[in-house]
């Protein structure tokens, strides 16, 4: 059954399951924020909701700047909640700015291994791995992290470790092209006699064959590859999403998947089961941690935006939830309860015409624009 807007204020307080008409009637007008209203911020997933791949969907750039006010400050306090990642949070931020047209910080942009900055006290001056698309090496380092290796160049001081790697017509290229012999390089931080202490997948592996392998040799090695020792190195995932909404128009592998196969293989090849921590939505910690960033982003919103001369200094009555994954997003935001509301939009893995049968949102709408279109008008109105 479907609800007119006329319905949804009071049902949406009962945290009733809402699905608004493909076609909302009403016009995307700048709504005025009521100051006396309860607080409220924005959680918004990246891939599928405001993006695919790097094109702007749903109406997601307009959306946006009516989060701003005239003179460009923010005005409700939003982040983005992805699971994606590999480059540092500072230059996500300015990506993001490019592609949406509006002013996004650093401090907005919480990425599936930001999380790993809490691991910095145990691993800080340790030599650790890190593994994944785009660079993340370098987000790790700039987490603090001292002695950081991108699997890419640990593997490359082992010769012969990935027994397949000249028919990979992309490595040889890339090393004929910047002139360097694996063979030559002097190893970082005594790689090849320092035992690894832990490993990062860091953003959606790019080489799953190598890395499968070196993973394999670092975890079962305790983490000299070709020592003996059972010790597993504990291993840390940005995100366990099987499957997310990329440029191409069907979902893709993601880091879930990666997962999964290094896993089955651990599993066959070693003593012990793989012992593993995935990051990520739907995690409670990364929901837990998103409401004290938007908290601070409350506190820097202008004076007429949010709340009524105290601000930052109130929980927030709700936070919404907007993402296209129920497995992910929806469920994420149910299991961290008040004051978490979830939208679900239909322009990426989520398709279907009514909510998801086991994992329902709150809403479902067909876009990011008409969730925050729902949203101002709800906040404007209570
Ligand atoms: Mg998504």
């Amino acid at each position: 059954m479907r609800f007119r807007a006329a319905f949804r204020v009071c049902e949406s307080r009962n945290r009733a399951q809402l699905l608004l008409q493909p076609q909302a009637s009403r016009s995307f007008s700048q709504l005025p924020i009521n100051s006396q209203r309860p607080s409220f911020g924005i959680a918004f997933d990246i891939d599928g909701v405001v993006l695919r791949g790097r094109v702007p969907i749903g109406g997601s750039p307009q959306a946006l700047r009516r989060l701003y006010g005239d003179s460009g400050a923010l005005k409700v306090p939003f982040l983005f909640l992805t699971n994606g990642g590999g480059v540092p949070e500072t230059r996500r931020a300015t990506e993001l700015s490019e592609l949406l047209g509006v002013h996004i910080l650093p401090s907005q942009v919480v990425q599936g291994h930001s999380p790993f900055k809490t691991l910095l006290k145990r691993f800080e001056n340790e030599l650790i791995i890190a593994t994944g698309k785009g660079e993340p090496a370098v987000v790790m380092s700039e987490y603090g992290f001292k002695k950081v290796l991108s699997l890419d160049e640990y593997a490359s001081y082992f010769e012969n470790i990935d027994p397949v790697s000249q028919y990979k017509l992309w490595t040889t290229k890339q090393e004929s092209g910047n002139g360097s012999d694996p063979k030559k390089l002097v190893p970082k931080y005594n790689a090849t006699s320092d035992r690894v202490k832990a490993a990062f997948v860091v953003s959606d592996p790019v080489d799953w064959g190598r890395d499968i392998q070196v993973l394999c040799d670092i975890l079962r090695s305790g983490g000299l590859p070709g020592h003996k020792n059972t010790q597993q190195p504990p291993l840390y995932f940005a995100a366990d999403d099987l499957e997310y909404q990329a440029a191409f128009p069907f979902e893709r592998l993601g880091m879930g998947a990666f997962r999964i196969a290094l896993e089955s293989v651990f599993n066959r090849i070693h003593c012990n089961a793989l012992e593993y921590v995935s990051f990520g939505k739907p995690n409670p910690f990364v929901f837990k941690n998103a409401e004290a960033i938007l908290r601070q982003l409350q506190s820097s919103c202008n004076d007429n935006a949010i709340d009524n001369g105290d601000v930052g200094s109130n929980p927030f009555k709700t936070i919404y939830m907007i993402g296209d994954n129920p497995l992910v997003d929806i469920k994420g935001a149910r299991q961290a309860g008040h004051p978490w509301f979830s939208i679900l939009t239909r322009t990426g893995v989520f398709r279907g015409k009514d909510n998801h049968a086991e994992f329902p949102a709150d809403l479902v709408v067909d876009t990011v624009e008409e969730a925050v279109d729902y949203i101002l008008t709800e906040e404007s109105t209570s």
